[in-house]
């Protein structure tokens, strides 16, 4: 904790201080929080409750595991003020909580140094999963309130959109707070169950396997029916007459794909069900679903539509299979060219279990995404668009708890970061509602003056450390390039 009343809020009778970090403007009693808990009023004073969070390139742990202080000085060479419990000015025409400047390579750099608050922000989430989790544009609902919406599905992956400006501010108060303490806890790495109309239940953690109506997945995918196919004949040649890869995307046939054309195997006369989009590749085969390849087909010989007798033969050899693997069917036809189950040669089940294993673990990854061409860009310089200009042309790197940002090209300073790449903790929120984030800009000191930065708010950063060091958490950013490296 730290005294920041120097810089944020105004104290009133009584021992009150009022908090003036966001428009909320708390008054605050002596022994109290305010309405989001990150600043309390500690004998008249206004602190902020999380201490800050520096990164410490000379400390040996794993990464952005938050250590206990162990007794060693930082240095100013290997420290990097992270925003993380730095707090925030409000209104925007103060400058920035820190202004910190330091020496890289010989380099004077100046970092601003904020706790953003964005009500624009949202998050992209990747689960790894065919599996049908409800239709595109459904509503995504935590509580019953819409929380966001299922976006366009991605090679292996089903994506959802989540918060957003319409759901934070948009909508009654309770879908803003829902929305909000959903997006705080994914953010935070924390785990949200979330229920999809005309779908599943999933629960979201990022880095953890999603759980799809209380199953958890395994296996992303090694790739659409027709790309197992091209992936796997030679293997199956000579071992098979047939195989069909189920896949909601495109369902693959074997004997009638250009692989199996390419490796001169004959004609099987099976006919999938479904739309020919090319020899061998069919879309639509089944509705999507929780069953075989992300399809609703549980019997996965309901995918065969015919089978012709000029072109099959008694004893022909089919394997069906998932694009995971994790589903896998042997039949031989019988000598009325019925399919019968069979026990599958070890050959066969060699490659099947080679399908799972060029499987990738099946993951939760969350992207937060913001906005920061607004006003919290006066805390850094009085003429912002320098700022949105320079950070463009790569003159001001922008990090986020350290973390690299992937910036949008076009108007304003968009971000997506990946919140497993900051360390814990690392997001908060107010109760208009918004989410807080931390948000770094680091730059060289002239480019700093030329984009009109707040240049009398430099302190160097040997006296932040003599101020906060002692009380501030350490974080290894390892992993992460190092922020203000050139
Ligand atoms: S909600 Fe938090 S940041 Fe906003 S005024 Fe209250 S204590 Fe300060």
């Amino acid at each position: 904790m730290d005294d920041r009343t120097a810089i944020f809020g105004a104290r009133e009778a009584d021992g009150i201080v009022r908090c003036d970090a966001c428009p909320v403007l708390c008054r605050i009693r002596p022994g109290r929080a305010g309405a989001c808990h990150r600043y309390a009023n500690r004998d008249g004073e206004l602190i902020r409750t999380d201490p800050l969070v520096v990164l410490d390139r000379g400390s040996a742990v794993v990464p952005f595991l938050d250590t206990d202080w162990d007794g060693s000085a930082l240095r100013s060479k290997s420290t990097f003020i992270t925003a993380i419990g730095a707090g925030t000015t409000y209104p925007d025409y103060k400058p920035a909580p820190f202004i910190v400047g330091s020496q890289h390579a010989g380099v004077d750099t100046v970092t601003v140094v904020t706790e953003g608050i964005f009500s624009y922000c949202g998050l992209k989430v990747k689960l790894d999963t065919d599996r049908h989790l409800g239709p595109e544009t459904a509503a995504v609902r935590v509580d019953g309130e819409q929380i966001g919406h299922v976006t366009t599905a991605e090679y292996g992956s089903q994506m959802l959109s989540l918060g957003g400006v319409r759901h934070l501010t948009g909508g009654s108060k309770r879908e803003g707070t829902v929305t909000c303490r959903a997006m705080l806890t994914l953010c935070n790495r924390g785990a949200v169950e979330v229920t999809i109309d005309g779908g599943s239940r999933v629960v979201l953690q990022a880095g953890a396997a999603p759980i799809v109506n209380g199953a958890p997945e395994h296996r992303m995918r090694v790739g659409c029916g027709s790309a197992a196919v091209g992936i796997f004949a030679q293997q199956w040649l000579g071992h098979v007459d047939e195989v069909i890869v189920l896949d909601d995307h495109i369902t693959g046939v074997l004997s009638e794909h250009q692989a199996g054309k390419c490796l001169g195997m004959p004609p099987a006369g099976i006919r999938v069900r479904g739309r020919r989009s090319t020899p061998g590749r069919y879309f639509q085969v089944a509705a999507p679903g929780t069953g075989w390849g992300g399809t609703d087909i549980t019997d996965p010989l309901s995918v065969i539509e015919s089978i012709d007798p000029t072109t099959a033969w008694p004893g022909l050899r089919l394997l069906l299979t998932s694009t995971t693997g994790e589903d896998a069917l042997w039949v031989e036809l019988d000598d009325a060219l019925r399919p019968v189950p069979a026990p599958m040669p070890a050959a066969v089940r060699a490659v099947v279990d080679r399908i799972g294993e060029n499987c990738e673990p099946a993951l939760t990854s969350i992207l937060f995404m913001a906005g920061a061409g607004g006003s919290l860009r006066a805390g850094v310089t009085g003429n912002p668009v320098l700022l949105t200009r320079q950070v463009r042309d790569s003159l001001v790197r922008v990090t986020m708890g350290g973390a690299p940002c992937m910036l949008w090209p076009g108007g304003g300073i968009t971000l997506m970061v990946d919140v497993l790449r900051l360390p814990a903790d690392a997001f908060g929120s107010v109760p208009t509602p918004a989410l807080v984030a931390p948000i770094e800009f680091t730059m060289r000191r002239d480019v700093f003056a030329a984009l009109g930065g707040h240049t009398d708010q430099i302190v160097p950063m040997e006296k932040v450390i003599a101020d906060y060091g002692a009380t501030a958490r350490r974080a290894d950013g390892a992993g992460n390039p190092w922020p203000d490296a050139p």
